[in-house]
């Protein structure tokens, strides 16, 4: 195999192998820019370096062979003592890991060399040996591991109040001694001068660091594959520190912020590479470097413009400028804001560069959600008490509470709180589905208080670890001295992490307003309306909603939902309906059953009429009742301490307790629930099924779905069906009737089950839960965090469909499914439907549509389309 490629022998696609940095060096290369000359040694060398301990037997060779032709090139050898080339070695993985891994410049220098690049450099001496202290400083940390502080702490005993820049010849030169110093200390042996052995040490120390414990960590944040490895790039240097007509800077295209075209950028004099990041000096604004050197300004726009049109997008570049020469040291496809994402797509297809198909590729329904959030009046005045972890965005005001029970107690009574807990457990749950926001003193991105509230799309701010928080006084405190007591209003920013104290105002995104109606205002909604209708234009996939009430069918509707593919009846029988529901179970006599679901059925038929109306003629898939049973009744302990302190407990509280404690299972989601308790309770899926049938011929065009939940075998479905369809054909209505495939025997079974199915709609909430034995009420908390901390997934498989695994299910009964029934309908209602990989798999899999809360409808009908093309 090559393991090593010239500059001029790569190209942009070759990033799995020559790393996002060489690919584009060599990219730059062929398009005629002033790139320095130099070669890169692939990622698979840095992987059997990895595996092996050790280089591959022909590395050095080729590595030499690759010097000896840039020596050629240069007219100058590595290290050469009167005449000295120079190198820098630099990292260089598939996707960019900011400032993990490791670069050395100035390769070659020694005590010789030092002053053939000072006569190199017409007598320069400053610059030569300010160039060999930054070699010994940066290989003796990167490469020899020695602590940076040690020659931090001895260029600041030099410097004084003085710049690095102020530093005469004379002084760099004792540096430099004092830093071989600090290297025969630290390492017990002298600075290594033998050029070509420096190069070696750091093209190893550049493949070890790809194991860095930072680089580890980012990896796993970003979800970046472990197993990749890092390129390395060797290049000839060029000097941005020789004296005040030299710097070095960075720049993008666009202003990454907002999208806007223009000169956007930093520039320092006299400097070298980091510099300009490492804030050692203030940089000055990019505009400025038209006044220093005109001549390398054009130049550099020139080359942006060039680079734009050829990536055919913002580009972040770094460059230096040698003694009034400019040169290109990296450029990449950049990095940008979500906002700055939608502007920049479709600015570049009225450009012409991009087509509408590609602009629609180029945004994420990631970056969709995201401009959704309500966010803080950025006017606005704020007093900010506390910083923790952005855990999930948006900006939440609120009463501050410290308990659950509190916060559901407040917000019952109508107020905004924020529950502060130092951190929150399960039994939280209540409070936080309560509050309009969740503050935690303790506990990371993965802790109970962040998962959860993101999967609740709730405003959180984890970790703010400067507040003491006091449940027990309902208080906590903040640095300052500032107290907040219970009932106090604070705002957090769950985008930044910031806590404020009082209130601070909120405004609506404006892309939110967009898809309630309003006409676009500005040009961000404007791009997200163009992106939106070409990605409706192009989706296979339809898109229906979550929602059981007709307020949230009305928003569904508003944000595009094409009907609605999961109508939930069971919040349909709580509040005061509970007291029939607990007549139903405990009726002794068929006659008072029957007088319990005749008193529950008008209720249950104007629910739907709504519903119906709502949706103006778009599909509704009802899906029968669901949950178990004993949600409906009293607490077992509740009700025993009752019942064992009161003086004259009633007969019917006596034989309530009976029931509640035959009712009472270990493992109620496994228990006594969907079409178990619809074949349990006579008449109870019968009545549901009336009642529909009654508000669908109540409303002209209304097309209800009837869905039988957690069916496991055709028999069960079977039963009901021909009830359902007895009723709906009295009634004298059309209705589909169909079924969850929520169990694996379902999924298993497919192809029978759709001999009494005409749709099926995946639950892969449940499907999730019972493929892997995870109880999703439960093992978030516990031990998602480590798992994930593990590695042992990347993201919880009930954010993400794990397509290994419930993927494999769906695509059994998908096509065992169709073989039985060719016009079989498909569907998925769990939270999938809005996440956006799963959204690619359910199109991928041949799905009708996807199904998912209203709020995260255009996140779906963007992916939907993405997945299309
Ligand atoms: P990172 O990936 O962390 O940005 P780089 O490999 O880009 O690291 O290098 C760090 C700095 O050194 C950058 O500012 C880069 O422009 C500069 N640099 C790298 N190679 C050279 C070179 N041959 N000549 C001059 N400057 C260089
Ligand atoms: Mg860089
Ligand atoms: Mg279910």
């Amino acid at each position: 195999a090559k393991y090593v490629y010239d500059f001029t022998e790569g190209n942009r696609n070759l990033k799995d192998l020559l790393g996002g940095k060489g690919a584009n060096l060599a990219e730059m290369t062929n398009l005629g820019l002033p790139v320095p000359p130099g070669f890169t040694i692939t990622t698979e060398a840095c992987r059997h370096y990895l595996a092996e301990g050790a280089v591959h037997d022909g590395l050095d060779r080729e590595v030499a062979e690759h010097l000896e032709a840039l020596e050629g090139r240069m007219g100058r050898k590595l290290g050469q003592a009167d005449d000295p080339l120079l190198v820098s070695v630099r990292s260089g993985a598939k996707f960019s890991m900011p400032g993990m891994m490791e670069t050395v410049l100035n390769i070659g220098l020694n005590d010789e060399s030092v002053h053939g690049l000072a006569k190199q450099a017409g007598g320069n001496e400053r610059f030569a040996w300010d160039s060999y202290r930054r070699l010994i400083q940066m290989f003796g940390k990167t490469v020899l591991g020695i602590d940076g502080d040690l020659f931090e702490d001895a260029l600041d005993a030099v410097k004084g109040r003085r710049q690095d820049t102020d530093l005469d010849a004379g002084e760099l030169q004792r540096l430099v001694e004092t830093y071989k110093g600090i290297v025969r200390e630290q390492t017990g042996k002298d600075f290594p001068s033998d050029p070509r052995e420096q190069m070696r040490l750091a093209i190893n120390a550049v493949f070890d660091s790809w194991n860095a414990p930072r680089a580890i960590l980012y990896r796993r944040q970003e979800r970046i594959p472990a197993d990749l490895g890092t390129a390395v790039n060797v290049m000839a240097m060029v000097f941005g520190n020789y004296g005040d007509d030299s710097g070095t800077g960075v720049a993008f295209t666009r202003d990454p912020g907002t999208g806007r075209q223009g000169i956007y950028g930093d520039y320092l004099q006299n400097a070298q590479g980091e510099d300009v990041v490492a804030g050692i000096r203030n940089t000055i604004p990019l505009e400025e470097l038209e006044r220093l050197d005109k001549t390398s300004y054009d130049e550099l726009v020139r080359i942006m413009e060039v680079l734009e049109t050829h990536y055919r997008d913002l580009c972040d570049i770094e460059f230096t400028i040698e003694r009034g020469k400019l040169w290109m040291l990296q450029t990449r496809v950049g990095k940008r804001t979500a906002a700055a994402a939608f502007c920049i797509a479709t600015q570049l297809v009225d450009q012409g560069l991009i087509t509408l198909d590609e602009a629609v590729t180029r945004v994420t329904g990631d970056q969709l959600a995201k401009l959704m959030f309500p966010r803080f009046d950025h006017g606005a005045e704020k007093k900010r008490i506390a910083k923790g972890m952005n855990a999930s965005p948006g900006a939440a005001v609120g009463k501050a509470v410290f308990s659950s029970e509190r916060a559901v107690e407040l917000a019952g009574q109508g107020e905004d709180v924020i529950l502060v807990r130092r951190e929150t457990n399960p039994d939280d749950l209540a409070g936080m589905i309560a509050a309009r926001g969740i503050l935690t003193s303790r506990g990371g991105k993965t802790s109970h208080a962040a998962v959860v509230a993101r999967g609740m799309g709730k405003t959180c701010v984890c970790g703010a670890e400067e507040l003491e928080v006091s449940t027990s006084e309902r208080r906590f405190t903040a640095p300052g001295g500032v107290v907040v007591a219970e009932g106090e209003v604070i705002s957090i920013d769950g985008t930044t992490g910031e806590v404020f104290l009082g209130e601070v105002p909120v405004v609506a995104s404006a892309v939110v307003e967009y898809f309630e109606g309003a006409e676009p205002a500005d040009e961000l909604v404007r791009a997200v309306d163009r992106i939106m209708r070409h990605a409706d234009a192009g989706r296979r996939l339809g898109v229906r909603a979550n929602a059981d009430t007709p307020e949230d069918a009305a928003r569904a509707r508003r944000f595009g939902a094409q009907g609605i593919g999961l109508c939930r009846t069971e919040h349909m029988f709580l509040g005061e309906r509970r007291q029939l529901v607990e007549d139903l179970v405990l009726a002794s006599t068929d006659e008072r059953r029957q007088a319990a679901l005749d008193a529950l059925e008008p209720l249950q038929k104007s629910d739907f009429v709504g519903i119906f109306q709502a949706m103006e003629g778009a599909p509704v898939t009802i899906r029968l009742i669901d949950p178990p049973l004993h949600e409906f009744l009293p607490d077992l302990t509740d009700l025993s301490v009752r019942i064992a302190t009161s003086e004259t407990p009633s007969d019917k509280d006596r034989a309530l307790l009976a029931a509640v404690k035959r009712l009472h299972e270990q493992n109620p989601m496994l228990g006594l629930r969907g079409v178990r308790l619809g074949l349990v309770i006579p008449g109870l899926f019968a009545m549901q099924v009336r009642a529909i049938a009654h508000a669908a011929k109540e409303v002209p065009g209304a097309r209800p779905e009837i869905m039988i939940p957690l069916v496991a075998t055709v028999q069960e479905l079977e039963s009901v069906r021909e009830e359902a369809v007895r009723i709906l054909a009295e009634v004298g209505v059309e209705a589909l009737v169909g079924t969850m495939i929520e169990t694996p025997r379902a999924a298993l079974t497919a192809g029978q089950i759709a001999e009494a199915a005409e749709f099926f709609s995946f639950g892969t909430n449940d499907l999730t839960q019972m493929t892997w034995g995870f109880s999703r009420d439960d093992v978030e908390a516990e031990f998602f965090s480590r798992y994930l901390e593990l590695g042992i997934f990347g993201v919880s498989p009930f954010e993400t469909l794990d397509r290994e695994g419930v993927g494999r299910l769906i695509e059994i009964a998908v096509q065992e499914g169709r073989a039985t029934r060719p016009g079989l309908h498909l569907g998925i209602c769990g939270e999938h439907g809005g996440d956006p990989d799963s959204v690619h798999f359910c199109h991928e899999v041949g799905l009708d549509y996807v199904s998912c809360s209203p709020f995260r409808i255009p996140v779906a009908r963007l992916e939907a389309g993405r997945a299309a093309l």
